[in-house]
């Protein structure tokens, strides 16, 4: 299974919405993971549909903004979880930021 990767215009720009039934959990061991994408700079899950995506920097820049944070120094030590996201027709605009737990090999 491969990660999906999209942009933020992508993420938030998609038409094809699928239910978002609320209350997924994200997989401490996929967090863990090095990022795919060339451009991925953290991770957002989505707890509305479950998807979790690698963002960019730029977007990353400005979810913190929207939170009213300094991203810290450490950012890939991080990641995001929202209700909803462009692939999901969740209407709670929520977005928090989460450590990302360590995992013992
Ligand atoms: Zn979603």
């Amino acid at each position: 299974m491969s990660t999906k990767i999209k942009t933020a215009e992508e993420l938030f720009g998609s038409t094809k919405r699928i239910n978002a039934t609320g209350g997924h959990k994200v997989n401490s061991l996929d967090l863990a993971k090095p990022l795919e994408w060339e451009q991925g700079f953290m991770r957002l899950f989505c707890e509305g549909c479950g998807n979790l995506v690698e963002i960019n920097q730029r977007f990353a820049e400005v979810i913190f903004h929207s939170l009213d944070r300094k991203m810290p120094d450490n950012p890939r030590e991080f990641y995001f979880q929202s209700k909803r996201c462009g692939y999901c027709d969740g209407q709670d605009n929520t977005i928090k930021l989460f450590a990302i737990p360590k995992v013992n090999a």
